[in-house]
């Protein structure tokens, strides 16, 4: 027989119900309640553990099958999804929590369930209990007061005015996180009450959470209601979203994850991606965030609780933002996605809700009470029958326990990575930082459920020289701490259980590599030259100063670039002075006599500081973006010219301004720097009057008047990234424009060929920064346009160096000159290819024997 467990705020309106069903029923029905909460001072509200325990009580009974878990409102439903998770693995099944109205729906329900109705029928009773009250208050409608608008007075009414459509959902995964966040995003833009039906489920179109554990899958239909103003508005618009697939690619809709579904286990071997070439054995040890510990107490001013945890939430919230920013910036659009899902996850109304009921009805703190909620919505998404849905149960728990880090005050980064000895790492997916603060010499490899060669931290991982291998799936979440495990980031295996032969064997591989790797590396370490006798300087582009030991492992001949909005990212205020200061000396100090190049703060556009309170820019590309936003903000601006100022006084330090693109700008920072100079003297404190400085080429004004600029500074670098969107009027960050963004583009070469010249002229430097400085496809052409100096991924320096030895100046101008007679991007990027495999092809007959 079917169980029924009723769940209320109230021990008496639990026990009521019990009452009346017992009364109505006759005996015969098996029937548990969990109402109210155990706390004196707080006894209405819900509680998990009396739920699992009213639950656990019917199911050990022998005639009980399943229980059907009924419950009022608010906290009640998450307690109810939050002991599912108390339960024993395998009672889970037998559980179904049941969206009927609780005295209705417990009454019908109860009365098939004793004339030993089954599962779905005790189910379908209980959600259709409301049905006969409907049909009989339907003839007193006419009296509602005229005033009061329908849709509040009777949803049903209102209900029937509203506008709908109904969808075959086209997505390869179904409604998952990404495409439903475009759903709820679109809706959220519209003056209208938009839900959602799937399978008799009906949800809110604003919910993510809601919205994503109704568990959509491809082809299934989906009802869309809209009532409101902008019904038909908002109708049309979400017909034109499914048309475009939701807004996903047909084919492949989560990059990631297919990566991840393209696991496949050959013998002992699990395959993912390979993300950084390399071989690595020994004991695993995963990553973690430092576990939060919660006391559950009860708080006195609930009112403080509750707006602690809105601040909480709107903290994180800027913190995905930047992450979104960065990662956009650094990986791209596609795989930013996932923060835009987060924010909307952690931001749904619904789990706020519900945490803030807690704090007022059962007297929680803020982090218990969200704690509560969490646990509840990822236990939805946990119970889902897609295994690709049930996974961002992974990415509601993340984004929610950074809620809880704040309120806890951990760090936003802090992810604890401390083996007792060497280790492989293993985690679910790594960000930028998490790479970039990891222990020096302690990570043999790296390990990750998710994310593909583009991915976050794969990126990093190749520049700090790491082997990695990304998108392995569930496997690596199998991997228990201090087991053995081996991995090839070259071809992207994992072995889980080598033995001995296998472990020999992969010790062996990755001596050679090491070997292979240091060899190379020495290589680097040499100018280069080309074969005609020029030299071009080669350097690294930094992010973080943890970057610097493996640039200058690769051969860096200096930093040609130091993005410093990096250390100013993840944190509540810009770093000081001071702070700076000794970044930049030790940075400078590092590099032994090698240049270093620091670009000042180039915030705005994708890159925004939380903290800076930059107002919303409908462009913000085309907004206040680098030095035209330190220009009107001095007081950020200030203290990092003084520090550069100030470290370039012992060590060849260079300033560089970012996103310039008139003249009167470089005017401005000179007359900036020559009024802090004047302090500094005044102070006392020691500074390079000289200080050497860069303008970036990255705005098509700039190429334009690069020959006025030109005699304002000491040189120029070319940023292709940017130059690349605005010379094509095309965002670096969208994907739909993904192909014009190219610095192959025939527009883009002309601009550098303009540039190169007006430096000429003016006899200053020509460097170039952009990603393009390292592909060694681009080596030749860049020479040949009569570039100085390229400045690089660390990762990229062997080779491009390599390269660079390998020409002669006159077959690079040859080469720049056919490229500049082509007229579009995909031709010149064959024909390059063409010359770099040709190129290829010749040096592995000279080293054949
Ligand atoms: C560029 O725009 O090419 C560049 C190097 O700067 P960033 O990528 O940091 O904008
Ligand atoms: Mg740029």
């Amino acid at each position: 027989m079917i169980g029924l467990v009723i769940v209320s705020h109230s021990a008496q309106l639990a026990e009521g119900v019990r009452e009346l069903v017992e009364q109505v029923v006759q005996g015969g029905a098996a029937i548990a309640v969990a109402g109210g909460t155990d706390i004196p001072d707080a006894p209405i509200g819900t509680d998990p553990a009396k739920v699992a325990a009213a639950i656990e009580s019917l199911l050990i009974r022998p005639e009980v099958s399943d229980v059907l878990v009924l419950m009022d409102l608010g906290s009640a439903i998450m307690s109810a999804e939050a002991a599912f998770d108390l339960l024993p693995e395998a009672m889970r099944s037998r559980v179904h929590l049941c969206e009927a109205p609780l005295v209705e729906g417990a009454l019908a329900a109860a009365v098939r369930a004793k004339i030993g109705g089954s599962l779905a029928e005790v189910y379908a009773e209980a959600r259709d209990a409301l049905a006969p009250k409907i049909e009989q208050l339907a003839s007193w409608q006419h009296l509602l007061p005229a005033a009061v608008p329908l849709a509040e007075a009777a949803p049903e009414q209102a209900d029937r005015e509203s506008v709908e459509l109904t969808i075959v959902v086209p997505n390869q995964l179904g409604l998952h996180a990404r495409p439903a966040a475009r759903l709820v995003t679109l809706v959220a833009q519209y003056d209208a009450r938009v839900t959602l039906t799937h399978d008799g489920r009906t949800v809110p179109a604003t919910s993510l959470n809601r919205l994503v554990t109704l568990g959509v899958r491809q082809h299934d239909v989906l009802v869309v209601r809209a009532s409101g103003p902008d019904a038909s508005a908002v109708i049309e618009a979400i017909e034109a979203l499914a048309l475009d697939n939701f807004g996903d690619p047909i084919e492949v809709t989560e990059p990631t994850e297919i990566i991840a579904a393209a696991v496949s286990e050959e013998g002992d071997v699990v395959v993912g991606a390979p993300a950084s070439e390399g071989v690595a054995v020994g004991p695993a040890f995963h990553l973690r965030a430092p576990a939060i510990e919660l006391e559950e107490g009860v708080v006195a001013d609930t009112a403080a609780e509750r707006q602690r945890l809105r601040e909480a939430v709107a903290a994180v919230m800027e913190q995905l933002r930047t992450l979104r920013a960065e990662t956009t910036r650094r990986v791209g659009a596609a795989e930013a996605g996932i923060f835009d899902a987060q924010m909307l996850m952690i931001g749904d109304r619904d789990l706020l809700d519900a945490a803030e009921e807690a704090i007022e009805l059962r007297r929680l703190d803020a982090a218990s009470a969200w704690n509560l909620a969490l646990r509840a919505v990822v236990a939805r998404y946990r119970a889902l029958d897609d295994p690709y849905l049930a996974r961002r149960a992974e990415d509601v728990l993340d984004a929610g326990q950074r809620v809880l880090r704040h309120l806890a005050g951990v760090p936003a980064d802090a992810l604890l990575f401390d083996p007792p000895e060497p280790a492989i790492l293993v985690a679910t997916d790594l960000r930028p930082s998490d790479v970039a603060r990891l222990p020096a010499g302690r990570v043999l490899g790296i390990i990750t459920a998710e994310g593909g060669v583009t991915g976050h931290g794969a990126i990093l991982a190749r520049s700090l020289g790491i082997p990695a291998v990304t998108g392995v799936g569930a496997a690596a979440l199998t991997i228990a701490d201090g087991q053995i495990v081996g991995l090839d980031g070259g071809a992207g295996h994992v072995w889980l259980a080598p033995d001995a032969q296998t472990i020999e064997q992969l010790r062996q591989r990755r001596e050679r590599w090491l070997t292979e790797r240091s060899e190379s590396r020495k290589r680097a370490q040499a100018p280069a030259r080309l074969r005609s006798g020029e030299t071009i300087e080669v350097a690294a582009n930094i992010n973080l100063p943890g970057e610097l030991e493996t640039a200058l492992l690769n051969g860096a001949e200096g930093v040609g670039l130091f993005r410093t909005e990096f250390l100013y990212f993840e944190r509540e205020a810009p770093p000081s002075e001071e702070e700076q200061l000794e970044i930049y000396r030790d940075a400078a100090r590092r590099l032994d006599g090698r240049p270093l190049v620091i670009r000042t703060l180039d915030v705005g556009g994708d890159k925004p500081l939380p903290y800076l309170r930059q107002p919303h820019e409908p462009n913000p590309f085309l907004g206040q973006r680098g030095l035209r936003y330190c220009l009107d903000h001095p007081g950020l601006f200030r203290p990092q010219m003084r520090a550069i100022l100030r470290a370039a006084a012992d060590y060849p330090v260079r300033v560089m301004f970012p996103m310039v693109s008139r003249w009167e700008e470089l005017v401005m920072v000179d007359a900036l720097i020559d009024e802090i100079c004047a302090e500094l003297q005044a102070e006392g404190l020691p500074f390079d009057e000289d200080l050497q400085r860069g303008v970036m080429i990255e705005t098509p004004s700039a190429v334009l008047i690069a020959d006025h600029l030109a005699r304002l500074v000491d040189f120029f670098s070319i940023g292709t990234n940017d130059l690349a969107q605005y010379i094509m009027a095309a965002d670096r960050d969208n994907a739909a424009v993904a192909s014009l963004v190219s610095a192959y583009q025939p527009a883009v070469l002309r601009a550098i060929r303009e540039t190169v010249e007006a430096g000429r002229a003016a006899g200053i430097k020509v460097s170039l920064c952009g990603e393009m400085a390292g592909d060694p496809k681009a080596t030749a052409l860049l020479i040949g346009l009569g570039i100085d100096a390229l400045s690089m991924s660390p990762a990229a320096i062997p080779l491009v160096k390599e390269r660079i030895r390998r020409l002669d100046m006159a077959e690079a101008k040859r080469i720049a000159a056919l490229t500049l007679e082509m007229s579009s991007a995909e031709e010149i990027e064959a024909y390059l290819s063409d010359v770099e495999q040709t190129e290829l092809a010749a040096k592995r007959m000279e080293s054949e024997p």
